[in-house]
């Protein structure tokens, strides 16, 4: 393939001051003709006389700065993958008559972006890939580029080799000779040595690993290329590859070892008498009293199987049903024991928002409200951290239990002569010579690092509770002693010191937490002329105070209310900037609308890092219908 025209620049290039936020910083030189300018992402200008080809574009503020460097004319910009700090400046380049090189595989992100938001998974997600970080606007796209199609650009020869595992739809890294070196632009397959500017990208589904092996092969076929220089999308210029790439691919292999899980087999579908008062049932434990009533600790159990256990069991009356956490498959049953047997639901604080009102969360495995629409159930009682309760003569202790996920609740009871912590997916039964530990690590489950935090919180917990007993939804009963609980605990405590090996960041959680930025309410629907309230929320993981400056970026003809905000979050401190975003009143809004924000953390930017989706009310119909086919094909899996 041969990329030809060229686009004069300079007179457009001021056009572009009133769309780029601009920067003061001129590209910095690598060689004669070769220059990084540190953006949204790393924006590398490939010179050849004054004409020069870009790769990647960020927000399109390298523009401003090509005369200093000797460039007139832009020919191209080939984008390594889709991601928005990549190409959100794209909107720009048709009218300036640059052209748009993208990886073949992911053409359909930057062509179609409007179509893929309307199809993306929000509920029962359990399939990564592709991301919410993919354009939320439609660039115009000259060439595709299939992985291994070389290509010639002034008097260059670009080389292409597939970059799979940031991505799942291969993306691309280029190489060629420049000024006598032979230069990798690796994308964000690595950061620098031995790190990675993110470590969830590689998740691709629920529970599995592929991602990260698919990025390990996509490493070794670049140092196998034996490059001089890796240039990264994020991250520093290094200038010894084989070293580099050896690093971080054994770093991304000791998070996966540690990682990985081989339950004994999911024993969630037997209805089983474990202990004098306490039934299992799929993931619900459920407690029946001498006099009939029952407390359920989760329950996604169909109502012809829950009449079966009151017949079974001889339960009088459902008192209430204690919830885990908010996965689907530990709650879906919670309308039949509402409605049907009047049974309350109580929750612990960090889920209640979540289970009433689901479609403000863009996490895995919702699915609690009737309709995306609708308010999923509402908590009769909201339980704190260190809440006791008594209950038909048992004394009931609960907890805030952030292991398989932040929202997640535990609780302790000695019933039928066992200490028994109840511990819903923070924990499954091992195989014979395996390690007792924490269950599945998904990042977006947001899994939380650090002491006290996520899994090594629990292994605290257990180590001051000392359970003989661990009751695991999708696995009955565990017998426990002290030496499985401090295998548990040496475990966890592995998690943050192997993730920050892997993560280039002043904390592991930015590089494990997708959703650090993030809309609040994440969805709505609206109509023209509405005024939506709003936040963009952050967590502050580092341990020092930081600035954030967060501006939405909206369609035209809306306004946000304030432009633009500037917070101060303490460290491990969630922050929030509000907006009111007032719709046109003069054009009907489309089915479906994605906004965004610019977001400046820490001196860093980040582009246009959190989405939030605004429906068309008047359109609710075809939601309702498209969500009940979705719920339809969400896959079962044994362990969400
Ligand atoms: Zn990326
Ligand atoms: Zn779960």
């Amino acid at each position: 393939m041969r990329l030809g025209l060229n686009a004069w620049l300079p007179l457009l290039a001021a056009a572009l001051l009133l769309v780029t936020p601009g920067s003061a910083q001129m590209p910095e030189k690598i060689s004669d003709n070769l220059f990084v300018y540190r953006d949204t992402c790393n924006v590398y200008v490939v010179k050849s006389g004054d004409e020069a080809i870009l790769i990647d574009f960020g927000s399109g503020g390298v523009l401003e700065h090509l005369a200093e460097i000797g460039v007139n004319k832009v020919s191209w910009v080939l984008h390594t993958h889709y991601h928005r700090d990549q190409c959100q400046g794209d909107d720009a380049l048709a009218g300036l008559g640059i052209k748009v090189a993208v990886p073949a595989d992911q053409r359909r992100y930057f062509e179609d972006a409007e179509g893929a938001w309307k199809h993306m998974q929000l509920y029962h997600n359990y399939s990564f890939k592709p991301d919410f970080f993919e354009p939320t606007r439609s660039i115009k796209v000259d060439e595709g580029i299939t992985p291994g199609e070389t290509f010639e650009w002034g008097g260059l020869r670009f080389e292409t080799l597939p970059s799979v595992g940031h991505t799942k739809d291969p993306g691309l890294t280029c190489l060629a000779e420049v000024d006598g070196k032979k230069v990798a632009f690796t994308g964000d397959l690595i950061h620098s040595p031995g790190k990675l500017w993110t470590y969830y990208d590689l998740q691709w589904r629920y529970n599995q690993h592929q991602g990260a092996q698919a990025g390990i092969e996509s490493l070794e076929a670049v140092k196998n290329a034996k490059p001089d220089l890796l240039l990264p999308s994020h991250g520093v210029v290094m200038d010894n590859p084989q070293e580099a790439i050896d690093q971080t691919v054994a770093h991304i292999r000791e998070v996966v070892d540690l990682l990985r899980w081989q339950p004994a087999h999911d024993q969630s579908k037997r209805n089983q008498q474990i202990f004098p008062h306490v039934v299992h049932q799929r993931t619900s434990f459920i407690i029946v009293a001498d006099d009939g009533h029952a407390l359920f600790y989760d329950s996604s159990i169909p109502e012809p199987e829950v009449e079966q256990l009151v017949r079974d069991h001889g339960i009088k009356q459902i008192d209430m049903i204690i919830l885990s956490h908010y996965h689907d498959d530990h709650v879906g049953g919670i309308p039949t024991l509402k409605e049907k047997y009047g049974a309350e639901l109580w929750a612990h604080e960090s889920m209640v928002d979540i289970i009433e009102t689901p479609y403000r969360y863009n996490i895995p495995c919702l699915g609690v409200g009737r309709y995306p629409d609708e308010a999923g159930p509402k908590v009769d009682r909201v339980l704190k951290d260190g809440d006791t309760f008594e209950w038909e003569g048992w004394t009931f202790k609960v907890f805030h239990f952030p292991g398989q996920t932040e929202y997640h609740m535990g609780m302790y009871a000695e019933i039928d002569g066992h200490r028994m912590v109840f511990m819903g997916d923070s924990t499954y039964r091992p195989q014979p010579g395996t390690i007792f530990r924490g269950e599945n690590f998904n990042c977006r489950n947001y899994c939380r690092l650090g002491e006290g935090a996520g899994y090594l919180g629990c292994g605290e917990i257990l180590k001051e509770y000392n359970p003989d007993m661990a009751m695991a939804a999708h696995f009955g009963a565990i017998p426990l002693d002290e030496k499985r609980i401090d295998e548990y605990y040496q475990w966890a405590k592995k998690l943050e010191p192997t993730f920050a090996k892997v993560v280039a960041r002043s904390d592991p959680n930015f590089g494990t937490d997708p959703n650090w930025v993030s809309f609040y309410p994440y969805r709505v629907f609206a109509e023209a002329g509405e005024t939506v309230v709003t936040e963009v929320r952050i967590r502050n993981h580092s341990d020092h105070q930081a600035e954030a400056v967060v501006r939405p970026l909206l369609p035209a003809g809306w306004r946000s209310n304030p432009e633009e905000r500037r917070i101060t979050i303490a460290a491990k401190e969630t922050g929030g900037a509000d907006f009111r975003i007032v719709l046109s009143k003069d054009a009907p809004i489309s089915l479906r609308t994605v906004i965004t924000a610019n977001v400046v953390f820490d001196g860093i930017d980040y582009g246009e890092f959190p989405e939030m989706i605004i429906d068309n009310r008047s359109e609710k119909d075809k939601w309702r219908e498209w969500y009940l086919e979705k719920a339809k094909a969400a896959r079962i899996s044994p362990s969400r």
